[in-house]
């Protein structure tokens, strides 16, 4: 593992760079990404941000997002700077296979890389670690690099502010759950004083539905929503007819999970999709019930205790089967306080 001091004096000079984050980049891992390669390529350093799919239509106003290189999309330019890099920033993921088709490039790659990141169990890819499961968000733990361990709050910019600030409101449900500290909430202030514009930030990202996102919102909650009072859970199972239907795209089921998490009484909610490839499981708690202990014990996937995902490979209407079939296991931690 390299020191801070070691890595101070690695930054201290012009250094080819490449940041990422996991597939399917959520406001965190965007806001986290887009801060570090600001401050990054102020410093003077050749940078650039590779994520590996595209991200959800509701953060594409974030400055400076269309610099990303998406990785499905320019594999071979991608492939060429991440063979060329001497640093790479590896944001808001625990371990490689959370990117997708970067996993071997990155992992065959001689470069120092460096974890920033806030997911329980990392792998260990890493050769510095910024690194705590209890922070609300990984542009929290950014926001932690520059100012205290790097002693550089004075670089950041209300560009830097703002995706900072989308990371941790979207990665704290607007500074609601848990995990959302007084020391959060004194960071989102120094945020806002830094220039990040919080209402509309807020505007930007939660108030930018399509119709048609609107509509199969509706109708999920209609037709989908299944309600299991005597496990305290409530699940949406959506098929890829659904998807087609209502032009479903990436960013649009984001959130879907938690209408089932508001229902009173319920302790655990899932949302499974057919992705077609695969099926989709994002699983949401209250309190103490471990969602990522399902998640990794059940469906390939893991994640924190209260927001875990995971994957499956049999088709859709086997995976809700699975899912109900576990519950049982889990009824003494459903139905307890
Ligand atoms: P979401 O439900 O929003 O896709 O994911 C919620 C959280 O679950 C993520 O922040 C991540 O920690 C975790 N997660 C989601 N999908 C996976 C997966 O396939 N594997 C693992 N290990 N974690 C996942
Ligand atoms: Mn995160």
């Amino acid at each position: 593992m390299l020191t801070i001091t070691t890595l101070k004096q690695i930054l201290a000079e012009p250094t080819r760079i490449v940041i990422t984050t996991h597939y399917k980049p959520d406001g965190d891992a965007l806001g986290s990404s887009l801060a570090m390669l600001l401050w990054l390529k102020a410093r003077g350093h050749d940078v650039k941000l590779i994520v590996p799919s595209d991200y959800p239509s509701f953060l594409m106003w974030m400055p400076h997002q269309e610099e990303a290189i998406i990785y499905t999309e320019n594999k071979d330019l991608a492939d060429g700077f991440i063979q060329q890099a001497d640093l790479i920033f590896c944001l808001d993921f625990n371990g490689l296979a959370r990117t997708q088709d970067m996993q071997a490039v990155l992992r065959n790659s001689e470069a120092t890389k460096i974890m920033i990141d806030h997911h329980l169990e990392p792998e260990g890819f890493d050769q510095f670690r910024h690194w705590n499961p209890e922070s609300a968000a990984t542009a929290y733990l950014v926001y932690d690099f520059i100012v205290n361990l790097l002693d550089d709050r004075a670089s950041i910019t209300p560009e830097i502010a703002t995706c900072l600030y989308t990371g941790v409101m979207t990665d704290t449900g607007s500074f609601r759950f848990q995990s959302t500290t007084a020391e959060i909430h004194l960071v989102i202030a120094d945020l806002i004083s830094l220039g990040a514009k919080n209402s509309e930030i807020h505007e930007l990202v939660y108030n930018s539905s399509s119709e048609n996102r609107l509509k199969f919102l509706g109708f999920c909650l209609l037709n989908r929503l299944v309600v299991l009072p005597e496990y305290k859970t409530a699940y949406f199972a959506i098929t890829k007819e659904d998807l087609a239907r209502f032009n479903i795209i990436t960013g649009d089921t984001e959130g879907l999970v938690n209408y089932a998490l508001s229902i009173s009484g319920i302790r655990l909610a899932a949302l499974i999709i057919d992705r077609t490839y695969q099926i989709k499981l994002s699983l949401r708690s209250v309190g103490t019930f471990p969602a990522n202990e399902i998640c990794a014990n059940y469906f390939n996937g893991g994640g924190h205790r209260n927001a875990a995902g995971g994957h499956d490979d049999l088709p859709l209407e086997q995976v809700v089967d699975k899912f109900r079939a576990v519950l049982p296991l889990y009824k003494e931690q459903l139905l307890g306080n």
